[in-house]
Parts: structure tokens; C-alpha cells; sequence
């Protein structure tokens, strides 16, 4: 049996780790040159605790159960995760009846251990917070995960385990045909038995392709990030939701880096991840309301923006009839869900086709060896592990940034940068005119041809 799984974001590739269990040949189609460049590359990174989500709604089917694998799976894998527990903060008496809102809700959704927390003990627990908070509920099963690592860690697991990529590979067309379903992307033809969209964004455009008819709308979300010794804060703080958004978020990445976002604004193009503003004010301001002792604007280290991919009914989109399966509208909690889907389609894979499981599946990701000089002061990053990044894959700086976290730091890449170009000069034998910054065709140094 021929599988084809269309994007490699953080949807298609956790489908793909568990099909990979099961005699069949697995591909997946990437228009990009690299994994994790869409949705997931650029997003808060939380696995939530699975409260917030309306009992009724898709999104609550998959979110606790979500969070349960990603606690198995990030060991597994490798990916650094800090499981800090979330805090939902009330300002005011609406706030605190929200509180109870979702407490009541997240135990429909059989979330573990919710608490609710009076003012005293939250600014015991969180010092950061401002006095006029009056309380929060407490999620400790939430965590946060450098989120633009799962991708590559799951892509060198799929590997390991026989999946074949296709990358530069955008699908242009979808055919159901006799013999299979036949894809057409802009570098080769293939029929399959099974293909299933899970291309973010544009799963629309390739659903219609095959016949069905939603929409995806993005949503632009801004983001601030600060060096970690300003602030350290115990939890993942935030604000009681309104009008259909979580709030702006202050937490610490893994790593320790100190990230606020982000806002939510519906916008027309899918490609628009340029930063406002407008909007960078309005996270700046919501974050300060709840933590006043957040780092002045001037000392953020980077900004950036991430597009949602919302539908009409606000809910992830899942269709599983005849052999073409949609994975779509993945907005927030995607990336906490994305185990428990793809354990719902492989299940469902399983019985359609009588799937047979391997013989040898590997679960464990091998770490890189750690060793030689450091090249990335900031983040303690080391010659061995840029050069293992470059031979699992990375083809440009940005591929070795999020497999080794090099050029994260405070310098932002200033001093390591030209160390990185080197070393990938040296492993794909090019000039270093020839090192390029990112997907397409962004070069660091001017070229004279
Ligand atoms: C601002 C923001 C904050 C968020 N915060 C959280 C959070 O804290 N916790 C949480 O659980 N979720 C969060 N999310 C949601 C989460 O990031 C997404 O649900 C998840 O990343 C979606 O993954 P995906 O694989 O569906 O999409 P993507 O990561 O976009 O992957 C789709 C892939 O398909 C490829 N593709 C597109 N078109 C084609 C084509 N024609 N041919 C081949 N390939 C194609 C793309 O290149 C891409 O690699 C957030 C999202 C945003 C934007």
C-alpha cells in the first residue's frame, strides 16, 4: 500500500510517525526545502493542559489526549520541553467567573488537576504578577516546548523508520483516478492508495483539488522575544480568554528566553508574517497589565508573527471518507493535538486497510554528539552539532538554527554566524558565497557571477 501525507508541518509528520508503525510505503510531500516552515515554526509552543476548549468542539476530542502523547513522545524524540503548568489570570470578578468557567469545563474535558487560586497564593506562586490580580486556575499538565524543533525531530525519527520526503515538491493538482488517487507536484507524478492533506494554510486549495469545498482564513499573531535573565517567571501566565483567543501569553521558552504574544488579526494573504506596530504594541500592552515587570520594548531581541489557520466554525476540519482524508484548520491547540489526530487516523488506517505492523520501529531519536570548539557562544552550541545538523539535512542556516538552536541567543547570530557558514561550506563543499541564509535563495554574502 502507497501513502502520501501532503506537508510537512507538525500535523503531517505526527500522522506520518504513526503510520511509519505499519507495513506500507509512507511519503511525505513538502513544498518547502525543508520541514516545520509553515504554521508550525512560528507559534507560542504551549502544550496546553486541553481546558479551554469548548467540550463539544473537535478540538477538545484531541487536545488532552494530545498533551498526554506529547509527554511520552517530546522524551522520545528529544525535544526540550519545560512542563511549568499554565496560569489563567483574573484582573477583576468577570474575570474570576471565567475562571470557574473553565475549571468546570476542562474537568468535561477530563483534564487532571485543575486548582483554582486565591489572590495570596497566586502571588505567592508567581511574584511576577501585578498586585491587581485577583486569582487564576491552574493547569499543571500544560507545558511549553520549543515547538519549531518537534518538526526535525520527528522528520530524522521518520527517516530512521524508512519514510521517504520529497521536498521542493508543492502539489499542483489531485486526481482520483482507477487506479489510486495521483498527485501532481512540480517535481514528479505519483498514484496512491491513501493521501492525506495536511498542508495548513493551503489544505483548502488542495482540498478543492479533490473535490471538497472550506475555506481557510489566516490569522496573524505577533510576538516579542527578550533575553531570559530579564524575567523568569515559575508558569505559563495568562489572561482569561475573550472574543475566541487565548490572550497574550508571557512565559519562558525552555531555553529560558522570554517570549509575549501573541495578538490575533485576521488578515487577507497567507504569506503576510510581517510584524505591526500596532500589533506589537497591543501584545506589549496586555502583557504589561499582568506582569509590570516585563523588559522595556528596546530590549527585545527579535520580533516575529505566525499565521493561524482558522476555518468559519473556528474548528479543525477532519474528513476520513474514501481514500483522500483533510487534516485542516489547525489553529491553536494544533500543535498540542497533533499526536492524538494522528492516532485517530492511524487507527482508522489500520482497520480500512488492514494495516500489518513492522517488524522493527525505532521510537527514540538519536541525540547529536556534543563536541569541539563552541561556535555559538549564546546557547553553548558546539562544532560536532552543526556539522551532524548538516549531515542529517540542514541546507541552510536557518535548518541548522532550528535543529541546534545556533544563532538563538542574545547576539541573534552576530558573532556565530560566519563560524556556521564554515562549517557548512566545509560539509557540502561550496564556496562560502554559496551558504544560504534561508529557503529561497536568501544569501548572506554577495555574489559576483
Ligand atoms: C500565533 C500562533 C500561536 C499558536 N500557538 C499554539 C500553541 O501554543 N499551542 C498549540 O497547540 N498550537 C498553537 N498554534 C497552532 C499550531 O501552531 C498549529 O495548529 C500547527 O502548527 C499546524 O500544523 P500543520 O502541520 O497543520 O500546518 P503547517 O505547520 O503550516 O504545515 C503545513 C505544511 O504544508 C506545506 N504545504 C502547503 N501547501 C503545500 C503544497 N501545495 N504542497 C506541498 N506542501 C504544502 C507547508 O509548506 C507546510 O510545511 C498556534 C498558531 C499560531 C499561528
Amino acid at each position: 500500500m502507497k501513502v502520501a501525507v501532503i506537508g510537512g508541518g507538525i500535523v503531517g509528520l505526527s500522522v506520518a510517525r504513526e503510520l511509519s508503525k505499519y507495513n506500507l510505503e509512507l511519503h511525505v510531500i513538502e513544498k518547502n526545502e525543508d520541514v516545520g516552515m509553515g504554521t508550525s515554526k512560528a507559534n507560542t509552543g504551549i502544550i496546553h493542559a486541553g481546558f479551554d476548549d469548548p467540550p463539544e468542539s473537535v478540538r477538545a476530542r484531541f487536545a488532552r489526549r494530545g498533551n498526554e502523547i506529547w509527554h511520552r513522545w517530546v522524551q522520545e524524540l528529544g525535544i526540550p520541553t519545560a512542563w511549568r503548568g499554565e496560569i489563567i489570570v483574573a484582573r477583576d470578578y468577570d474575570g474570576m467567573k471565567k475562571v470557574d468557567e473553565l475549571k468546570r469545563r476542562g474537568e468535561i474535558n477530563k483534564v487532571p488537576g485543575l486548582e483554582i487560586w486565591d489572590r495570596k497564593k497566586l502571588l505567592k506562586k508567581e511574584p511576577n504578577l501585578s498586585e491587581q490580580v485577583q486569582g487564576a486556575l491552574f493547569a499543571p499538565t500544560g507545558g511549553v516546548m520549543e515547538s519549531f524543533f518537534a518538526p526535525v525531530a520527528l522528520y530524522e525519527n521518520l527517516v530512521d523508520n524508512g519514510v521517504k520526503f520529497f521536498f521542493n515538491s508543492p502539489v499542483v493538482d489531485v486526481d482520483k483516478t482507477s487506479k489510486g488517487i495521483k498527485i501532481t507536484t512540480r517535481k514528479f507524478k505519483g498514484t496512491y492508495d491513501l493521501v492525506i492533506n495536511a498542508a495548513g494554510l493551503y489544505a483548502d486549495e488542495i482540498a478543492k483539488m479533490a473535490g471538497y469545498d472550506f475555506n481557510i482564513y489566516p490569522r496573524k499573531g505577533e510576538y516579542f522575544l527578550f533575553p531570559g535573565l530579564f524575567l523568569k517567571l515559575n508558569y505559563i501566565v495568562f489572561p482569561t480568554p475573550s472574543r475566541g483567543t487565548k490572550g497574550v501569553v508571557i512565559e519562558n521558552t525552555p531555553n529560558g528566553t522570554l517570549m509575549i504574544g501573541p495578538n490575533a488579526q485576521d488578515i487577507d494573504e497567507k504569506e503576510d508574517k510581517g510584524t505591526t506596530e500596532q500589533g506589537l504594541n497591543f501584545v506589549y500592552e496586555n502583557a504589561k497589565k499582568l506582569v509590570p515587570g516585563i523588559p522595556s520594548r528596546e530590549k527585545s531581541m527579535r520580533q516575529f508573527a505566525g499565521l493561524r489557520a482558522e476555518t468559519k466554525d473556528r474548528d479543525f476540519i477532519i474528513t476520513t471518507d474514501g481514500d483522500f482524508w483533510n487534516l485542516a484548520g489547525m489553529r491553536s491547540p494544533g500543535l498540542t493535538a497533533a499526536p492524538a489526530i494522528a492516532e485517530y487516523i492511524s487507527e482508522i488506517a489500520v482497520e480500512r486497510y488492514s494495516l500489518r505492523k513492522k517488524e522493527k520501529w525505532y521510537a527514540y531519536r538519536e541525540p547529536y554528539p556534543k563536541g569541539g570548539k563552541i561556535i555559538c557562544d549564546c546557547e553553548g552550541i558546539t562544532e560536532m552539532e552543526i556539522r551532524e545538523a548538516v549531515r542529517r539535512g540542514a541546507r541552510t542556516i536557518e535548518s541548522v538554527k532550528r535543529r541546534t538552536m545556533a544563532t538563538m541567543g542574545s547576539c541573534q547570530g552576530a558573532f556565530c554566524m560566519p563560524r556556521i557558514m564554515k562549517i557548512m561550506s566545509e560539509e557540502l563543499k561550496t564556496g562560502l558565497e554559496d551558504v544560504y541564509l534561508k529557503d529561497g535563495g536568501w544569501v548572506v554574502l554577495p555574489r559576483h557571477d
